[in-house]
């Protein structure tokens, strides 16, 4: 019976046909299996949970049956390779983490595992998460499911393609720049990054640890609405994450957009824009007017530091947060190593790829004392006035509407050579890591060539529900 199953179905209209004899999740999750093993080699999986998904699922038929059934129950997650799960591997991309097992369970993992989701696999991701095209991968580059000559985004790219190519109900990504909200948007698919403390990043292995968010990929904002109730909340373990009640998103999913007042700010739609971005972000635009939305032109000044102040702040948490990976603790120790200098040397030279030296190069620098006031502090003092720019507009309005980036899904190579290019992918999303706000990436439509372009709301701080609203009723017209 698998081949009957549409593996692309969100959890939202598939799970009441659950349990009645209808659909057992043992038969989906054997397609989501299947579906992988077909797309081989589009690499989003790094592993696949083959038996302990397939006992989940048994489990969650029972469950069902009995009547005991969580409110996820049987929902078949995948995993980035950086969020800890029990007993698995968690290597972040990164031959430095090929072998490292996680002795526990991440909070959102505990969190879904208790609501009765069940874990396909992890999947395979830009090395700690640095990359734009899931091209500086140590396990190989990730492919479109479109066109596998292409990059699905990166750096949460096995998430995204897991999700689109319908390996997966639903995704876990991070999102420090953009990772979860530029990979759906390539892929066509909705990915959500909450707002910063939303979500407990307990077991989510740091790049940037200021700017990580866990996200959600799903095939409709229903489900990343569902998932965000869950995992949602305070944390004792994660002193950053926010004591603020979680409202039930799913109520907030009312299909009426009518007075939401959204603004378009100017310095997003400049000439960097893609033709084929622009003509399908406003075709949205035009779509949620008709739905009685409101819009106007706002302004976010500081946008033009946004990318270097990102790379100058990011790289110098990633430089301290990768300083602990040396070959004594975690992960990889060189086997040439003679004495404990070149033990560091020798295992960090072998066991980093190319991007995250150039990254923790550039961060240490500017970290260094000579060079500390004139780059970090100012750019501290810069990310504050971005920040300022965001919290000045949403008093005039209730969200934002921006493109994700500025083209569609590029071909393999295209912008390897010249880092400055890659960078540039993440225009329209470091903003709000900057900020802290939330971004929810919504399938806007595809270009002439019949690639996904997405399109981005932003929100006021823990305002997710307005996005997901909104989101919900952009998405029925993609
Ligand atoms: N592409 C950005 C970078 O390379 C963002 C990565 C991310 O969000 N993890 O840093």
């Amino acid at each position: 019976m698998t081949s009957a199953v549409d593996t692309r179905e969100p959890y939202e209209s598939y799970r009441p046909r659950l349990g009645r004899g209808g659909e057992s999740v043992a038969d989906r999750t054997a397609a989501y299996l299947a579906m992988a093993d077909r797309r081989k080699e589009l690499n989003a999986f790094l592993e696949l949970f083959r038996e302990d998904a397939a006992a989940s699922a048994l489990a969650a038929d029972a469950a069902l049956a009995d009547g005991t059934a969580g409110p996820l129950a049987g929902m078949a997650v995948a995993v980035k390779d950086l969020i800890a799960i029990k007993g698995k591997r968690a290597s972040c991309g990164s031959h430095i983490l090929e072998r490292f097992e996680s002795v526990y369970d991440a909070t959102v993992i505990a969190k879904l595992r208790k609501a009765g989701a069940l874990f396909i696999g992890r999947t395979n991701m830009d090395e700690f998460a640095m990359g734009s095209s899931n091209e500086n991968s140590a396990f190989g580059p990730v492919r479109h499911p479109l066109d596998p000559e292409r990059v699905p985004g990166g750096s949460s790219g096995g998430s995204a393609v897991a999700v689109a190519a319908g390996m997966a109900t639903v995704a876990l990504g991070s999102d420090t720049g953009g990772s979860v909200r530029q990979p759906a948007g390539l892929c066509g698919i909705a990915g959500l990054k909450p707002t910063y403390g939303r979500l407990s990043r307990y077991g989510l292995t740091a790049f940037a640890s200021s700017f990580d968010q866990i996200g959600i990929f799903a095939n409709s904002c229903t489900d990343i609405a569902t998932v965000l109730s869950v995992t949602a909340g305070h944390d004792p373990l994660d002193t950053t994450s926010a004591d603020m009640p979680v409202p039930d998103y799913r109520a907030a999913m009312t299909g009426s957009v009518k007075g939401l007042r959204i603004g378009l700010p100017k310095e997003y739609f400049s000439d960097a824009l893609g033709a084929g971005v622009r003509t399908v972000v406003e075709r949205s635009i035009a779509r949620l007017k008709e739905a009685g939305a409101v819009f106007s032109e706002v302004s976010l000044p500081n946008t033009e530091y946004t990318i270097p102040v990102y790379y100058i702040l990011a790289t110098a948490e990633a430089s301290s947060n990768l300083a602990r990976f040396d070959g004594a603790r975690f992960g990889y120790r060189s086997p040439e190593a003679n004495a404990l200098n070149d033990m560091y040397v020798r295992s960090r030279s072998e066991g980093f790829g190319a991007e995250v030296k150039r990254r923790i190069m550039l961060g240490t620098y500017v970290l260094s004392s000579g060079y500390y006031d004139a780059y970090y502090g100012k750019a501290q003092r810069v990310r504050r006035l971005i920040r300022d720019d965001f919290l000045r507009v949403f008093g005039q309005v209730d969200c934002l509407l921006t493109p994700i980036a500025p083209g569609t899904a590029f071909r393999l190579g295209e912008k390897t050579e010249d880092p400055m290019q890659m960078y540039l992918s993440d225009i329209y999303t470091v903003s709000a890591n900057l900020a802290g706000i939330p971004g929810l990436s919504v399938p806007g439509g595809t270009d002439a060539a019949g690639l996904p372009v997405g399109v981005q709301l932003l929100g006021r701080h823990f305002d997710e529900a307005t996005l997901l609203r909104a989101g919900g009723v952009l998405e029925r017209f993609s």
